[in-house]
């Protein structure tokens, strides 16, 4: 993997929501495994330290893929691009084509995209993501579609495990109307009282929101990836090779694995510059 030499958020809104992931996600950890999980087994309870070791491998998982993702050099800037000299070229955006990027001043491939909050033309771009603050494209959507099902099944474990200890161990707490008021207005809770319980409702409802967001990103990236196609191209499947193929387009050839860590080797079978071949290849399968 190359690494991008600028990786810090460029806008407000990228710093705001970079900046919220990367509090969100420790702080979460820690309202697990510190609050949660004693309350509701007991502090000297062995189900402790069961729990403790799906809670390291998610929370390591969802913090290297999403270090991997931001890191990761997805421009096209950075290739040796070698245009073939029987295509035509066109001006301006089209994904579709070859074509010239007015603003990075350079011959861009099929499926890349100029994204004018990174500055660059990016390798089969598929969007660009505030969370992260960059551009997924041919290169991070690995690191990305496994930081979304990660935080998806750690924000879905620690809602029934949040669900439980809120409305059941802490019932006495939590269990009257008031608690309902400060769900549905979760900024105006912090004003009123700014006790520990109301920090707790805050963590629960970040939890739930976020098991619902991720879920839904889920479904939608999934669909798009099983079908060879990204954001920009969702109306056409002219890169559609079969969902095995098309899931190693983006996990890798080793993709069984990807799961496991980001860490692991899973060459890409494709170098993002060359659909000529793709194109022809889906073509024939269809
Ligand atoms: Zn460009
Ligand atoms: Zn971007």
């Amino acid at each position: 993997m190359r690494i991008r030499k600028r990786f810090l958020p460029r806008t407000i809104s990228d710093g705001i929501a970079t900046g919220f992931m990367t509090a969100i996600i420790p702080i979460t950890f820690w309202f697990e495994v510190y609050v949660v999980i004693p309350g509701v087994h007991g502090i000297d309870s062995i189900y402790n330290w069961i729990h403790l070791g799906p809670a390291l491998f998610l929370l390591f998982n969802i913090s290297a893929n999403m270090l991997a993702t931001i890191m990761c050099e997805t421009g096209c800037g950075t290739e040796i691009v070698n245009v073939p000299t029987n295509v035509n070229i066109t001006s301006g955006q089209g994904s579709k084509t070859w074509h010239v990027c007015s603003t990075c001043e350079a011959v861009a491939p099929p499926r890349s995209w100029h994204c004018n909050t990174c500055g660059t033309c990016v390798l089969k771009r598929d969007h660009h993501c505030v969370f992260t603050g960059c551009c997924i494209g041919h290169k991070n959507h690995r690191y990305f579609i496994l930081f979304v099902l990660h935080l998806f099944i750690a924000t879905l474990y620690a809602s029934i495990l949040n669900n439980y200890f809120i409305w059941f161990v802490r019932g006495e707490d939590f269990r009257n109307w008031t608690s309902l008021v400060k769900i549905a207005f979760p900024l105006a809770m912090l004003v009123v009282d700014t006790s520990t319980k109301q920090y707790y409702l805050l963590v629960y409802l970040i939890n739930m929101v976020g098991m619902f967001m991720t879920g839904v990103l889920l479904i939608y990236h999934g669909r798009l990836i099983l079908s060879g196609t990204v954001v920009h191209e969702r109306n056409f499947h002219d890169y559609n090779l079969g969902w095995l193929e098309n899931i190693r387009m983006v996990l890798g050839k080793r993709w069984y694995l990807t799961w496991l860590s980001p860490f692991l080797q899973s060459e890409l079978p494709h170098n993002g510059i060359d659909w000529d071949f793709i194109q022809k290849e889906a073509a024939k399968t269809k």
